[in-house]
C-alpha cells in the first residue's frame, strides 16, 4: 500500500495482515476459572479475543501473534501460553 503524507489509510486493512503467522507461542484458554473480567479482551493488541459464552473466552488464532499479554493479565491464570507446533 502506498501512503501519502497526511493520508488516512482506508478502514479494515488490518484484516489483510495475518498476524497469526508471526506466532511462536499460542494461548490456551482453559475456560475453567474464568471470572469474565474481560482483561484479556481489553489488553489484546490484536483485538482477537472474544467471548464464546458467559465466563468462556477464546481468541482467533488467525490474528493471535502469541505475545502472551492476555495470559500475563489474566488475574486467575486461566490462560496458558504453550509452544506453537509448526
Ligand atoms: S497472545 Fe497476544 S495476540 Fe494472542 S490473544 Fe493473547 S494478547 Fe492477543
Ligand atoms: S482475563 Fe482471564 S478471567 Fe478475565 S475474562 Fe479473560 S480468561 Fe477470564
Amino acid at each position: 500500500m502506498k501512503l501519502k503524507p497526511g493520508a488516512i489509510v482506508e478502514g479494515h486493512t488490518s484484516h489483510n495482515n495475518i498476524t497469526g503467522t508471526w506466532r511462536n507461542y499460542k494461548p490456551v484458554y482453559h475456560q475453567k476459572s474464568c471470572t469474565g473480567c474481560t482483561l484479556c479482551v481489553i489488553n489484546c493488541p490484536e483485538g482477537c479475543v472474544f467471548m464464546v459464552d458467559e465466563r468462556k473466552f477464546t481468541c482467533n488464532l488467525k490474528y493471535c501473534k502469541g505475545c502472551g499479554i492476555c495470559a500475563e493479565e489474566c488475574p486467575v491464570d486461566d490462560i496458558e501460553m504453550i509452544v506453537e507446533e509448526k
